[in-house]
């Protein structure tokens, strides 16, 4: 474990380096992402054994979000609570990890970044009692963030590849790739030319391993735009595909409505075709 430094041998036998810090915090969010982690089951136990988990409200500890060598964070700013919570935690972070759509672009809750008109009092009987932020945002649009995990949820595989680098004090790599590319390397047929089901896959992030077109479905876009992605196009082949306006809007106003390469491409169609 390198986080903490290394003791010279003479001292290893008098001290022992104190264990990295690793918080996990939860924001305006359904904890599908804190599930994730602690679906990790024994290897969550053997992190423990290696690192001090000091916060992780899914799991049981509510230490201070203080002195922290890894915080996680799951859930967008959605609250004053949460934006005061997050310039707090930065300051007391080496390394900041948002983790899932949620905390990387906004989220599903971000949708009502779109909405016109009361949302919040047609939802809440007393809204006033909470002291909402204007929009649903995400983390990075507060304060710097070391590394973002996509995902709706994210998976096990995301968060232990990153523990292993962070705990290391280093980055792990990062994925930009696009789903359609896991397909091939999976060998999945690819479920548009096969069976005319409209996909985001030629737009969307790889590292779910290409789960939803596997089980003949549509990817709907839950890792987030990748890197170049050509919405445009994939727009227009899905009205060649008979979807209308509103549902080529809807494919990409939904998880990651906040992520400006999807807002961008929904709000075009939500008045109509743009090309007429
Ligand atoms: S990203 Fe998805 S699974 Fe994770 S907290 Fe948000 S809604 Fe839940
Ligand atoms: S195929 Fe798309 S929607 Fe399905 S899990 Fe992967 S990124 Fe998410």
């Amino acid at each position: 474990m390198t986080m903490s430094g290394s003791a010279r041998p003479e001292e290893n036998s008098k001290t022992t380096p104190p264990k990295p810090r690793i918080a996990v915090l939860k924001l305006a969010s359904c904890d599908g992402c804190q599930l994730a982690f602690l679906g990790l089951g024994d290897k969550l136990l053997e992190l423990s054994g290696q690192a001090e988990i000091v916060h992780f409200a899914e799991a049981g500890p509510l230490g201070p979000l203080t002195g922290l060598d890894i915080t996680f964070i799951e859930g967008s700013l959605s609250t004053r609570e949460d934006h005061d919570m997050v310039l707090s935690v930065r300051k007391e972070s080496r390394f900041l990890v948002t983790i899932g759509a949620c905390a990387t672009s906004g989220g599903i809750q971000a949708l009502r970044n779109l909405a016109s008109g009361p949302l919040l009092s047609s939802l809440y009987p007393s809204p006033e009692v909470i002291d909402f932020l204007d929009q649903s945002t995400p983390v990075a649009s507060l304060v710097p963030v070391d590394l973002e995990l996509w995902g709706c949820p994210v998976t096990g595989d995301q968060i232990l590849l990153a523990l292993r680098s962070l705990l290391f004090g280093a980055l792990p790599p990062v994925q930009t790739d696009k789903v359609c590319l896991e397909c091939k390397r999976r060998g999945i047929a690819c479920v548009t030319v096969t069976k005319q089901i409209p996909c985001l896959g030629p737009v969307t992030l790889t590292g779910c391993g290409a789960l939803c077109p596997s089980f003949d479905r549509g990817c709907y876009g839950c890792f987030g735009p990748a890197e170049n992605p050509e919405t445009s196009s994939l727009a227009r082949s899905f009205s060649g595909l008979g979807l209308t306006p509103a549902e080529i809007a809807r494919r990409f106003l939904f998880i990651n409505s906040n992520a400006p390469a999807f807002r961008e491409e929904g709000r075009r169609w939500q008045g109509g075709d743009p090309h007429e």
